[in-house]
């Protein structure tokens, strides 16, 4: 392959990567989009190979096979084991690598100019800037995301860190990494780059460590961000138009993807990246005295159901746990059949990822016209039936609404509470995510239904 169909061969990877993620845009046309992903990818290795023996011949491309080899064998071996559940903190894992490599690559390509400070030409210093702007990403994407593994992963307490004055501490970083930046571009000197390495990491540790369990969605998707603009940065520096163009296509999507969050949560997205958002004399009702919660039977819930005109069902995190999401459209399917209206409301942070409840509820086959976001179903409540809440917790939790001092105050909810019955399928009076009591749990119209939720529907099922 000659270099120049190698580089033809990248815009068209390019252009196949923006329809990838065009499809990717709707339920409909996810399948085309994912597609367009893989052919894009597969046209982009076969480029990269081609590239490699034309301008290194065919010992690089031995290299070249080993460490996609190990690579390779080692995501089908990790992709194998992940649970559905498990996907939100292997996703943290593999944007600390983007990080790592980002550094990696920019110390690899500053080496050759570190021996002629002060007699750097306009395209080294240019080049110096893209080193410095490079590890600087890379670096806080590494420790970020670990951070974000850690926490998704329950190794890290959730609660978010709060140093004193942690915005100042914060803004201080970038002052004197910007500092640095003004002495190494003309020199390309060794000290200010280690010293804004050390920097990048510990900001990239703290920004994250500061931010509470209810934010973590904004996180994953702005470490998303940050790992695409990490790796446009190598592209940069590598001068490879495909890193280019596919690090600023994952860096601009991520950082959509993080507004749609933060407006999901009613946050602003500087006070989320700020961290400790909501988290100053925040209460989180653990204490309160709620009043006592009723319990109820599969078999009362069965002939709830029967009864029903409408019904809606709020499945979260405990459902993808449960995996209940198969007895879950079934009974949905079952109700149908019996002329019962069931329509699904989903939140966009339920569960650990953006769009996990779409993809369980797809993976079990419930059609998409009665799947609803948030907004369209929320109106629908008050002249509800029954509401399921299937293993959701803070994304129908009324204090959101009604408690200025919760950790969660302002986030839109699905509300639930408004329905003439509302059923709580969860094993145990326990918290969501975001450590907080849910006052629906003691609400008069509200009946807990303990137990792992695959084993309680599947009770519901029978007795129908
Ligand atoms: P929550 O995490 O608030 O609550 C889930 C509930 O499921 C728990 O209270 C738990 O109660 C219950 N549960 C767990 N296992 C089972 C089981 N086997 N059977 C029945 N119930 C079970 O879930 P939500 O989906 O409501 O909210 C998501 C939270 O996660 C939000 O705070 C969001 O900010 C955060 N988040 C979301 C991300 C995203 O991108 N969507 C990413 C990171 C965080 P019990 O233990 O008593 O059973």
């Amino acid at each position: 392959m000659t270099a120049a169909l190698s580089y033809a061969a990248q815009i068209v990877a390019g252009l196949l990567f923006i329809l990838a993620l065009a499809g990717l845009s709707k339920h409909e046309s996810a399948r085309r989009g994912n597609a367009f992903g893989i052919l894009g990818m597969a046209l982009a290795l076969v480029a990269t190979i081609g590239l490699v023996i034309t301008l290194n011949g065919l010992d690089a491309l031995l290299m070249l096979l080993v460490a996609m080899l190990i690579g390779g064998a080692i995501g089908v071996h990790r992709a194998q084991r992940v649970e559905m559940t498990g996907m939100p903190e292997l996703i943290a894992l593999l944007h600390s690598f983007v990080g790592l490599a980002a550094v990696l690559v920019g110390f690899n390509s500053w080496i050759p100019t570190s021996g002629r400070p002060g007699h750097l030409d306009a395209l080294e210093r240019i080049h110096n800037g893209e080193v410095f702007l490079g590890i600087f990403i890379g670096a806080v994407t590494l420790t970020g995301s670990i951070v974000a593994f850690l926490k998704l992963s329950a190794k890290m307490k959730s609660a978010p860190l709060m140093l004193p004055h942690h915005n100042l501490v914060n803004l201080a970083a970038l002052v004197v990494s910007l500092g640095l930046m003004v002495w190494f571009v003309p020199t390309g000197h060794a000290v200010p780059l280690v010293l804004m390495t050390v920097i990048a990491l510990a900001l990239g540790w703290h920004l994250v460590a500061s931010i509470g369990g209810g934010d973590m969605p904004v996180v994953v998707s702005m470490l998303n961000s940050y790992s695409g603009w990490a790796a446009a940065a190598a592209g940069f520096m590598l001068s490879n138009d495909l890193l280019i163009i596919t690090g600023a296509l994952v860096g601009s999507s991520g950082a959509y993807l993080s507004y749609i969050m933060c407006r999901a949560m009613n946050r602003s997205f500087v006070s989320v990246i700020a961290g400790g958002f909501g988290s100053d004399g925040a209460v989180t009702g653990e204490e309160r005295d709620y009043g006592d919660h009723r319990e109820t039977s599969a078999d009362e819930v069965a002939s709830l159901l029967v009864e029903a005109r409408s019904v809606v069902i709020t499945p979260g995190y405990g459902m993808a746990v449960a995996q209940a999401q198969y007895g879950v459209a079934d009974l949905a399917a079952r109700l149908r059949e019996r002329g019962v209206q069931v329509r699904f409301g989903i939140h966009p942070v339920a569960g650990r990822l953006p769009g996990h409840m779409n993809v369980l509820l797809a993976e079990a086959k419930v059609p998409y016209d009665i799947v609803l976001e948030m907004d369209e179903i929320n109106e629908d409540l008050a002249t509800t039936d029954v509401v399921l809440v299937i293993g959701a917790n803070d994304t129908v939790n009324p204090a959101a609404l009604d408690d200025p001092s919760s950790p969660i105050a302002g986030m839109p909810v699905l509300e639930v509470w408004h329905a003439h019955d509302v059923i709580v399928f969860k094993r145990s009076m326990s918290t969501g995510y975001a450590g907080v009591q849910n006052p629906l749990f003691f609400k008069d119209n509200t009946r807990m239904l303990f137990g792992d939720a695959k084993e309680r529907v599947d009770d519901i099922l029978k007795a129908l």
